[in-house]
């Protein structure tokens, strides 16, 4: 059985934001790690994305300056009507900060991607800095040994292997899981637009808002697929916009999220909505589209000496806006298990971190897939307290005390 050592040689397959939050995370507990990213360098596309205070809150406890990323502190969330812009519904996050210990940001993906790598190298945070080692495309890991061959011949050998290698992931099929997804109804574009040439041209400044909006055509009780999501980020320099509509207009196949798309096909696929946000993308950049893919829940998060994490075993729907805080969630979860404060082997900290991941990031994960389709399932919107049991609460995901639940799952286990 492979047993924990104090300073375990971990191996992180994958840069993104799970992998680089993992290697920050096992690193300020002790570890030394190395990332392996198949590309030349682990570039983020250029999109919004809301970090709410269950990420927030470890990035902080992991050093990550947020604020370098000039974030916008969200203050609510706008319901619209698809076709008018007409207010029908806010939810204000009141003192969200004082709730939740942190304030819901919303972050530029370059920022914040740009940011974890930079600290993660950084000779200036806790513990050994990681090595990254770019164009190592991983094609097979071994579990038992905790060995990874790699596409340009390289191979390495590692006390744990991290697998954050995204909603493709290769590992996950070589840990045991069937794959288990199919194409959505739904497809996406999403694009951006500068603050200061919406202004130059006049046109409506919703980055003054502070707030995620949403232009929805569905009415309570019916769901509804088309949903244009709108929200500031860089000090409200830039706006980001994701635009949801049904696959049955074009059927795209195409799996990536980076390919190109023209104003006209994003302005033709909507001509009645809003005409003030048609206005608006008139002057959109980087305009890309993609079909979105819907899994199911995995059944094995690890093996040996190999963990899954992030989208490589939770790829969700971004309905709830939460994929990447589960994942950093998931990521501090690894370091805090294998830290000092306690003594499990591999196998038992494995076990634990599968008994404590799971439950939550599969409850998040179905919970997403309604939120395509029924906006007033995302949380905010949700449930008040007491609810449905099976919506989630802004408080069980915002106010979620990670330490506290791997400390009482490791008793329930009864490793602690
Ligand atoms: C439209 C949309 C909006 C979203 N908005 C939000 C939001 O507001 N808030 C939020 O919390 N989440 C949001 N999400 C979810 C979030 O983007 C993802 O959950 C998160 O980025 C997943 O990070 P990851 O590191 O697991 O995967 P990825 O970001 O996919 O990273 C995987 C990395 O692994 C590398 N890699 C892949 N295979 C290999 C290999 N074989 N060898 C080596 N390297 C490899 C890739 O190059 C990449 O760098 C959104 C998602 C979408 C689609």
């Amino acid at each position: 059985m492979p047993e924990k050592k104090d300073c375990m040689n971990v191996g992180v397959i994958g840069g993104g934001i799970a992998g680089l939050t993992a290697a920050l995370s096992l690193r300020k507990f002790g570890h030394e790690v190395t990332i392996y990213e198949r590309y030349h360098y682990a570039g983020e596309v250029g999109a919004s994305l809301s970090c709410a205070s269950n990420g927030g809150r470890l990035l902080k406890e992991l050093g990550v300056p947020l604020l370098d990323t000039k974030p916008v502190i969200l203050k609510k969330l706008i319901k619209r009507n698809f076709q008018d812009g007409e207010t029908t519904g806010v939810y204000d996050l009141g003192d969200y900060e004082k709730s939740f210990g942190v304030p819901y940001y919303n972050l530029h993906r370059v920022d914040i991607h740009d940011l974890l790598l930079k600290c993660a190298l950084s000779e200036e945070m806790e513990g050994i800095p990681c090595k990254l080692l770019v164009d190592h495309k991983a094609l097979s890991v071994d579990a038992e040994n905790g060995k990874v061959k790699f596409e340009n011949g390289y191979e390495a050998a590692h006390d744990l292997i991290v697998a954050a290698d995204g909603i493709r992931s290769l590992t996950r099929e070589q840990i045991g899981n069937e794959p288990n997804f199919t194409p959505s109804t739904s497809c996406c574009f999403r694009c951006l637009f500068d603050t200061k040439e919406v202004l130059a041209r006049g046109l409506t400044d919703y980055s003054k808002n502070e707030a995620i909006e949403y232009w929805w055509r569905g009415t309570p009780g019916l769901s509804g697929i088309d949903k244009i999501v709108m929200s500031p980020c860089k000090n409200g320099e830039v706006v980001s916009c994701y635009c949801f509509y049904p696959s049955s207009k074009n059927d795209l196949r195409m799996g990536g999220w980076n390919d190109e798309a023209s104003t006209e096909e994003l302005c033709g696929t909507f001509p009645d909505l809003d005409p003030k946000v048609l206005d608006l993308f008139k002057i959109a950049y980087d305009i890309k589209q993609w079909r979105l893919y819907v899994h199911q829940p995995y059944e094995h998060w690890q093996k040996g000496k190999v963990v899954l994490l992030g989208d490589a075993i939770h790829p969700m729907m971004p309905d709830q806006s939460l994929g990447a805080v589960t994942a950093i969630e998931d990521a501090f979860a690894i370091g805090y298990i294998f830290s000092k404060e306690f003594n499990f082997s591999v196998e038992d900290g494995l076990r634990l971190y599968q008994e404590v991941r799971k439950p939550r990031a599969t409850r998040i994960q179905a919970a997403s897939l309604r939120a395509r389709e029924n906006l007033n399932e995302r949380i905010g919107w949700s449930s008040k307290e007491n609810d449905n049991p099976d919506k989630l609460t802004i408080t069980e995901i915002c106010g979620y005390d990670i330490k506290e639940d791997i400390k009482n799952t490791a008793m329930k286990l009864g490793i602690l």
